[in-house]
């Protein structure tokens, strides 16, 4: 029990982020799946303030818990109560919902020409869940979809915490999951990205991101959350692994779950190595003069971006009259849409 709360307040002590009696006062955001992972996190934080609160100092942070509703697109549907039994339990959060539709009313430019014919029907503007929807039933494959939606939901989270004024991101993955996701990006032709995608402290457009649980394995989570007292289980609702039905429903994050759960139950200790490894990437200091990618938001390192599988320079969206003139995309963009 102990270990867990330890790992977690270790690296919030190593970002700076724990709050001292003498720093200001922080808001922290905590993006909420009901997975295992975010609800440790969270109950964790909530912990330490409570042990602040009750020895009468300084709390050092606020937290702002968001939920990002993607039931639009998943099979899985929202629940209102599990979010009303969060509440319950941790009354002294702000709480916010949003629809990852919702990322029409941000001003990040999603909607790129590429996409114009998913923005009418021809008689008019359409509604924000359809228009959604025909961006992601014009990409090529599953992987496609699948990658389109988890860089909708970062750059939304992104995108809220910065209109709310919080300080800073904290993200639940395990290392479990940043090992998944060093593999998938990588496999998806972003291993460039990674340094702003798992690194502690990267300032990922412009607001810094932590990750606290990159010491704990999702199985020591999965123990944790039937340990604390009441336990956490009914706050849990993890979407079910679902088998594909066929190999062209197969995404490469799908495989990289199932590939990483059995590696970790026996080979815990490669696990770790991989985080440890895709860690030490430093993100380059970032110039003002280089390109953000329209669809990521990730920096175009450099020109060299696409190694030798592309001999050209960074590839530009062509714009509505189909001219080259477009917005800069990165490479593993180039290869989504
Ligand atoms: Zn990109």
């Amino acid at each position: 029990m102990k270990y867990v709360a330890t790992k977690v307040l270790k690296r919030l002590e190593t970002n700076k982020l724990r709050g001292g009696f003498k720093d200001p006062q922080r808001t922290l955001l905590v993006p909420i799946s009901f997975g295992v992972s975010s609800i440790v996190l969270l109950h964790v934080l909530n912990q330490q303030l409570s042990a602040r609160a009750e020895a009468g100092r300084h709390s050092g942070y606020n937290l702002h818990i968001l939920f990002v509703d993607e039931s639009a697109v998943l099979k899985h549907a929202f629940l209102p109560d599990l979010l009303d039994m969060l509440k319950q339990r941790y009354p002294s959060h702000t709480y916010t919902v949003v629809s990852l539709e919702d990322y029409c009313d941000y001003d990040f430019d999603f909607d790129l020409p590429a996409f114009a014919d998913a923005r009418t029907n021809g008689h008019g503007v359409l509604d924000k869940i359809t228009r959604f929807k025909r961006i992601l039933s014009s990409l090529p494959s599953a992987t496609s979809r699948a990658d389109m939606i988890e860089i909708l939901r970062r750059r939304l989270i992104i995108a809220f915490a910065q209109k709310h004024a919080c300080d800073s991101i904290l993200f639940g993955d395990s290392t479990t999951r940043l090992a998944e996701k060093t593999l998938s990006e990588t496999a998806k032709g972003r291993g460039i990205s990674l340094p702003w995608l798992i690194a502690d402290g990267s300032p990922s457009h412009g607001i810094n991101c932590t990750y606290p649980l990159r010491d704990l394995l999702r199985k020591e989570l999965g123990a944790y959350v039937s340990m604390t007292l009441p336990p956490l289980t009914p706050l849990v609702c993890e979407a079910p692994s679902q088998t594909p039905t066929s190999s062209k429903e197969t995404t490469i994050d799908g495989l990289m779950t199932q590939y990483f759960e059995s590696v970790e139950q026996n080979y815990p200790s490669i696990v770790a190595n991989v985080v440890r490894t895709s860690g030490k990437l430093l993100a380059p200091s970032i110039l003002e003069d280089i390109d953000a990618c329209t669809l990521c938001g990730c920096p175009i390192a450099n020109m060299s971006w696409g190694g030798d599988q592309l001999d050209s320079a960074v590839p530009r969206l062509a714009d509505g009259s189909g001219s080259e003139h477009g917005k800069a995309i990165c490479y593993g963009c180039a290869r989504t849409v």
